[in-house]
């Protein structure tokens, strides 16, 4: 897709530390790391975010995340890993191109992936368990 820059990543039109790549999909290294060997796994056919993907380029992402995943910890010792994805402006996604975030985790990196929390009210959590199960 014209103006995206990971369609231009795709492309080789704009250079990247590719780590690996398929016919559905590529795995690069995230220019601005959380940690060193942060990695975006992206499908090849433009998307804009998960519920915009193909259900055959969502499976390409997550095996090969789970694969790059394995990667890390074996090259770089990392002892966990967060696989982060944004969907939307509110969620905070800035590239518009859906991706997979690995990050490697180390004892004590001091890095903060931790939201708050809130509560619901008696009843509440039925009320929306009920809401959300409609519509599957
Ligand atoms: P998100 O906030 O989930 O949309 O994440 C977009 C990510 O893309 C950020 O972590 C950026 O550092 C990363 N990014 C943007 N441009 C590039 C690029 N040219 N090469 C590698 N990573 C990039
Ligand atoms: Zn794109």
């Amino acid at each position: 897709m014209e103006d995206c820059i990971f369609c231009k990543i795709i492309e080789g039109k704009i250079p990247s530390a590719k780590i690996y790549e398929d016919d559905r999909v590529i795995c690069f290294l995230d220019i601005m790391p959380a940690n060193k060997g942060h990695c975006l796994v992206i499908p090849k056919n433009h998307s804009k975010d998960l519920s915009d993907m193909k259900d055959e380029d969502a499976e390409a992402a997550i095996k090969v995340a789970k694969r790059v995943s394995k990667a890390l910890s074996l090259s770089l010792g990392c002892q966990g890993f967060n696989l982060v994805m944004s969907n939307g402006l509110e969620a905070g996604q800035v590239v518009f191109h859906s991706h997979l975030h690995i990050v490697p985790r180390f004892k004590d990196d001091g890095l903060k992936i931790k939201w708050s929390h809130t509560k619901y009210k008696d009843g509440e959590m039925k009320e929306y368990a009920e809401k959300v199960k409609k519509f599957l």
